[in-house]
């Protein structure tokens, strides 16, 4: 693509934009303000943005600019403007976690991979919508409400990072980070038409990310292609004096490796886990996936991931029970919002500080957090550790050994991202365990601790996307990129766009 005026800004893949900045054909400042003047057309109804940091967004885009001009010197993402989920700390800029307990809280320091991201060149356009500390599958648990569906606006976008899958399917952002620790990744992409990647447990640094569930959180790029993420993955990966559990495992190159060979590629289908409980539409795609990739030369191996039923309980007792842990420093204190207790002194009322903790978590958090933190820490109680959470993670090592089991003999394993494709905004809110039924597919990779992709792969009845899921062996986000990116090379599904009147 030789005149980037013929494709709008907005229109270009991460890569396409990437090297038109790196060539100088656009400027970083043009780059940042066409986002900009998209999000302010399309945000107020969407709500995929918490903080649009216009102001410093374009002050950083000029920085690069003049420092392009004077010194030629440009990182491998030169101007690009990235949208972030607002759990991860950005220096100066406010992060929320979608909860009202860290309202006003300003990090004085960033990410990891926000830090990596800046260092290669990256333009923080904002914060993206979550539900409440990432716990949700909709978006709805956020204290500042929900993120609509571009493809259509009365549906859910998936959650939790709902809002940077938003900004990447309605063209507000190139690329996003988002956090997934049950699928928070892959489910949004899923129901938003783009590619989410979850790596490998440690791939990517944790530090700056605020904790739900340490054992399974990761961050990771939501992108309209495998080779945007494969791109962004090279950035933010790698070890991390700063967390102890980032892997020291080399960084792949994982764009070199998109060769779109997949030839005598073995593809696992578990038939066992589908057999009830997911959409015809769904399957449907699943299937026609599945022929796509088998014409490409891949061969389908059937595989049995006998534990995967047990995933849901087994999530939902590790996950809120290290929860219920991590979440015990929101206290009033330390960070934003601090309940006030009214107390007249005169009259001697003196309230113990535990009162100021109690009012604060009470009115700070959202229902969904209460019940899990209540949740976690009855499973961590004496009498019932042994009884769930124990049991729950004996039952883990079960689900990790199924996969284990299954890559002896296959490279890739293929299931629907989620059962369903997107619902409607309000259907599930009622019933949390209906909305957590929404992860069935996606969070045995976080227990086990794979890394695992959603792509695109068709559209409902009712025209909201469907996503397919691949997951890789630990560390082989190349293979998992390899066989995303031959997937894509045949289909056309990532290209199309909702419509939005414009
Ligand atoms: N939806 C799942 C949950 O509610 C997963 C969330 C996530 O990956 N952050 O816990």
């Amino acid at each position: 693509m030789t005149d980037p005026a013929k494709r709008p800004i907005c229109e270009l893949t991460l890569t396409a934009l990437a090297a038109h900045l790196q060539a100088g054909d656009v400027s970083a400042w043009d780059a940042t303000q066409a986002y900009l003047d998209r999000i302010r057309a399309h945000d107020g109804v969407l709500h995929a943005f918490h903080t649009v940091a216009a102001e410093q967004a374009l002050e950083r885009a000029g920085e690069l600019d003049q420092l392009r001009e004077a010194s030629g010197v440009t990182g491998p993402l030169h101007g690009v403007p990235i949208a972030v989920k607002d759990n991860m700390c950005t220096r100066g800029l406010e992060t929320t976690a979608s909860s009202r307990i860290l309202e006003g809280f300003v990090p004085p320091y960033n990410a990891t991979a926000i830090e990596r991201l800046e260092a290669a060149g990256a333009v923080i356009l904002g914060k993206t919508n979550l539900d409440e500390f990432a716990m949700g599958s909709s978006t709805e648990n956020s204290a500042f409400g929900a993120s609509r569906n571009p493809w259509a606006t009365d549906r859910a976008p998936g959650g939790s990072s709902g809002g940077s899958a938003v900004a990447v399917a309605a063209r507000m952002a190139p690329v996003a980070l988002g956090s997934d620790t049950g699928g928070s990744i892959r489910q949004p992409a899923a129901f938003t038409g783009v590619v989410g990647l979850k790596p490998t447990y440690g791939r990517v640094s944790r530090y700056g990310l605020l904790a739900f569930a340490s054992s399974l959180d990761q961050i990771g790029p939501l992108a309209q292609t495998a080779a945007d993420a494969a791109l962004i993955l090279e950035v933010i990966a790698g070890p991390d004096p700063r967390d102890a559990t980032a892997a020291r495992e080399a960084v792949g190159e994982y764009r070199t490796a998109l060769t779109g060979d997949i030839k005598n590629l073995r593809i696992g289908v578990p038939r066992d886990v589908l057999a009830s409980g997911v959409d015809a539409a769904v399957l449907a795609a699943f299937d026609d996936a599945l022929a796509v990739l088998r014409a490409r030369g891949a061969a389908l191996v059937d595989i049995a991931l006998p534990h995967a039923r047990y995933g849901i309980p087994v999530y939902y007792l590790i996950a809120t029970a290290e929860a219920s842990s991590n979440l015990a420093r929101y206290d009033g204190v330390r960070y934003g919002y601090r309940a006030r207790i009214d107390v007249d002194a005169r009259a001697g009322d003196v309230r113990p500080l535990t009162a100021m903790y109690d009012h604060t978590r009470a009115t700070g958090f959202g229902a969904e957090v209460k019940r899990r933190i209540m949740l976690g820490t009855y499973v961590l109680s004496a009498g019932y550790y042994d009884a769930y959470y124990l049991k729950a993670q004996q039952v883990r090592t079960l689900v990790r050994e199924d996969y284990e089991k299954a890559f002896a003999t296959v490279d890739v394993i293929a299931m629907p991202t989620a059962p369903t494709p997107a619902f409607k905004l309000g259907e599930k809110t009622d019933d949390p365990l209906q909305m957590y039924l929404a992860d069935v597919f996606t969070v045995s990779a976080n227990l086990a601790g794979l890394p695992a992709v959603s792509i695109p792969c068709g559209f409902s009845p009712a025209r909201v996307p469907i996503g397919l899921q691949l997951t890789g062996r630990m560390f082989d986000e190349a293979g998992l990129l390899r066989a995303a990116d031959a997937y894509q090379r045949d289909t056309n599904w990532h290209t199309q766009r909702p419509a939005l009147g414009d």
